[in-house]
């Protein structure tokens, strides 16, 4: 029997696509598929959205749909956003291998740096980074 293994979806980490909230059922952390999917660190998401998945429910004063659209907004707005760069990094991380290649030999260290701080809670992905990795091959290429 032969298996077929793509390695085109982020090693499979990506928040899911068909809802966070299953009738009373709140998915947070790899339940919800939040791990990172450039780093798959996943122990501070899923304890943020545990977090965020407790004060939906506190502030819905315990009516379900209420609940559940908080729970929703607040991951909109607070999680979501840092998950889909991610997931945009890491396509170009492990897809675009020449380019990661020339990034690290040329920034290797400062890059290391800022995922120490990501990883620490400290820093978030810079919101430009489009702009900010042009930039840098630009200058990696040019000089
Ligand atoms: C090999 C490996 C290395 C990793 N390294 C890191 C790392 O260095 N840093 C990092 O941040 N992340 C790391 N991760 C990811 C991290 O472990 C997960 O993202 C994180 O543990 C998810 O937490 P969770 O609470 O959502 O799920 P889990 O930690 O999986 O907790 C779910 C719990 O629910 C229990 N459970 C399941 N079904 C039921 C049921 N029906 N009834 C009752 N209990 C149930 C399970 O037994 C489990 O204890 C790693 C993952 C793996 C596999």
């Amino acid at each position: 029997m032969k298996f077929k293994i793509s390695l085109r979806t982020n090693w499979g980490l990506n928040y899911r696509r068909d809802g966070f909230v299953k009738q009373n059922i709140f998915l947070i952390g790899d339940a919800a598929g939040f791990a990172d999917p450039l780093t798959a660190e996943g122990i501070s998401n899923s304890i943020y959205s545990g977090i965020l998945a407790a004060e939906a429910i506190v502030s819905s004063e315990m009516n379900l749909r209420t609940a559940a659209n908080n729970y929703n907004q607040f991951l909109n707005s607070k999680l979501l956003p840092k998950l889909s760069t991610g997931a945009q990094l890491a396509q170009l991380f492990y897809e675009q291998k020449k380019l990661r290649n020339l990034i690290l030999k040329r920034y290797g260290q400062r890059a290391a740096e800022i995922m120490t701080d990501i990883f620490m809670g400290e820093r978030s992905y810079p919101k430009d980074y489009k702009k900010s990795i042009k930039k840098r091959f630009k200058k990696a290429v040019l000089s």
